[in-house]
């Protein structure tokens, strides 16, 4: 399983799709992935091959951002609902995430009661918290830590918001998860694998760090906000 985003001046699927290609040594049973451009966001999944998802994606989606999963199941049958991206109720919310979320019941008996879903993952929950938590705060980042600080168990997660194409939000924890730094575009991957093509250049991250990854920035905060500093290393592996 595994994960890639992209956010920059160039199309990005084709950077989403060779890199989930590169992540198909993981293991995986679905894959999708979701484009952002002005006129909202656009989910392709599929149960099987990236190939079946390359067919099924429309070529004319023209997004600068997007992310990609690849997942092998935990919680629900491998299945196009099941597959990632998963949105929240009002679709203004979408996440790709790897790994297993423990308290997943509690999350949806304490925070989203009366919400319908749309799969039997436990990523699901995730992204229909962050939305709540968000809306509670009405600030998507102050949602978005909250979230990470009700959490339990372990994940690497990308979100998109699609009031706003300029920002990924990215967390980890106990899975793994690179930012790759490039020239007027910044990459996400499980694995430098997945990027080597677009940069030699990553920068780790630690767990329960938020990262904000722009076209031409990236900001690694603590859970409290503090600004985090740290270098980027050069992977030294041949695509
Ligand atoms: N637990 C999530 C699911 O079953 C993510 C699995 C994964 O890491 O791909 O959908």
């Amino acid at each position: 399983c595994g994960i890639v985003g992209f956010i920059g001046a160039n199309d990005a699927k084709e950077v989403l799709l060779t890199g989930l290609e590169k992540l198909e040594y993981r293991g995986y049973d679905s894959a999708g992935i979701a484009l952002l451009n002005d006129n909202g966001v656009s989910v392709t999944k599929v149960k099987g091959r990236i190939a079946t998802l390359r067919d099924k994606v429309d070529e004319d989606v023209m997004a600068t951002m997007g992310i990609g999963h690849t997942r092998w199941a935990t919680h629900g049958e491998p299945s196009e609902d099941n597959a990632h991206p998963h949105q929240s109720g009002s679709g203004r919310f979408t996440l790709v995430h790897n790994g297993v979320i423990e308290n997943y019941n509690e999350i949806r008996d304490e925070y989203l009661v009366g919400i319908s879903l749309k799969s039997e993952t436990d990523t699901e929950i995730v992204v229909q918290l962050i939305e709540q938590l968000a809306n509670e705060a009405n600030d998507v980042l102050g949602g978005f830590r909250k979230a990470l600080s009700v959490l339990k168990g372990s994940y690497a997660i990308a979100l998109i918001d699609n009031q706003n194409p300029d920002l990924i939000y990215v967390a980890k924890n106990k899975s793994p998860l690179l930012v790759g730094l490039g020239n007027g575009f910044n990459v996400v991957a499980s694995d430098a694998m997945a990027t080597l093509k677009e940069t030699n250049r990553y920068v780790e991250i630690e767990d329960k760090e938020v990262v904000l990854v722009q076209r031409d920035r990236v900001e690694i905060q603590k859970l409290d906000g503090t600004v985090v500093e740290r270098e980027a290393y050069v992977a030294e592996i041949d695509a």
